[in-house]
């Protein structure tokens, strides 16, 4: 289950300029990559503050996010006085033991893209000026020069390279950062096709040839203001791999028994692993 798989619960984006919080409305404070919450020991879990949780709160500072079922989700833009069992932590913290619905976890991550979106957003880029929101569609209006923003996503792909004669996948392991296995990846450049990305990013990943590009599925993943798109394809040619040393640290031709997972079964990659591991090269096609 990837984490934009929230079924039963849906998540409604549709825009609305002028929504008010209710009572029950989660109220998103971010300060770089740390999100304001609760933590009850006592129950091992995580709640977001509502509005009766501030102590002063001006309702201007605050824009609609989206809908999850009925809840409405805002985002403070200013620092307010909140009680004091709320504090600020780290986002990747909502990923682990504590209780939260995997729905608010998936609307947290959501938030952190928009609210990101929104501090790069507070000047116009043409001309300098302070920017406003758009009263119909979410985006940001400079009034002095008309220029529209809307918000940036950026497309990568997450391309599983298959040898179809032997039933094996290639995983690879970043030099720095994520430390579990991975597939190769990369972002779309400019003037390039998702395919062309898939092809290029083989070449200069693992210096292979691939063919057969076959779309698997796409997860937003708001950490880096991404839509990932999943590819499986086929090695095409010589399978010896030639390593970005730079970029990675590890990259093996591997079989399905042998495949590690990742801890946490939240993304796109790790489900394109999970099911070489449970079909192998059948799964992909
Ligand atoms: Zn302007």
């Amino acid at each position: 289950m990837m984490i934009q798989d929230i079924f039963p619960a849906k998540l409604d984006n549709h825009y609305c300029a002028d929504a008010v919080p209710d009572e029950d409305s989660y109220i998103f404070s971010f300060i770089g990559d740390e999100l304001l919450y609760k933590i009850t020991d006592s129950t091992k879990s995580i709640s977001y503050p509502t509005l009766s949780d501030f102590v002063t709160l001006d309702l201007s500072d605050l824009v609609y996010l989206f809908k999850v079922d009925d809840r409405k989700y805002f985002l403070l833009l200013a620092q307010a006085y909140v009680s004091s069992e709320f504090s600020y932590h780290k986002m990747r913290e909502l990923r682990n033991d504590y209780y939260l619905p995997k729905k608010d976890i998936f609307a947290a991550f959501t938030a952190y893209q928009l609210s990101e979106w929104y501090l790069v957003t507070k000047y116009c880029g043409k001309c300098g000026r302070i920017n406003v929101n758009d009263k119909v569609e979410r985006a940001r209006v400079c009034p002095n020069c008309g220029n529209k923003i809307y918000p940036r996503i950026n497309p990568a792909v997450i391309i599983g390279i298959c040898d179809k004669e032997t039933n094996r996948i290639l995983l690879t392991k970043y030099r720095t950062g994520f430390a579990h296995n991975a597939l190769v990846a990369g972002f779309t450049e400019i003037g390039e096709t998702l395919e062309g990305t898939v092809e290029r990013e083989s070449m200069e990943e693992v210096g292979l040839k691939v063919k057969n590009i076959r779309y698997y599925k796409s997860q937003p993943w708001a950490v880096a203001s991404d839509i990932l798109m999943g590819y499986f394809c086929d090695v095409d040619g010589d399978k010896d791999i030639t390593m970005d040393t730079g970029e990675l640290k590890y990259a093996e031709w591997v079989a399905p028994e042998d495949i590690v997972l990742q801890p946490i079964e939240y993304s796109l990659t790790n489900e394109m692993m999970k099911l070489f591991k449970e079909k192998g090269y059948e799964g992909t096609l």
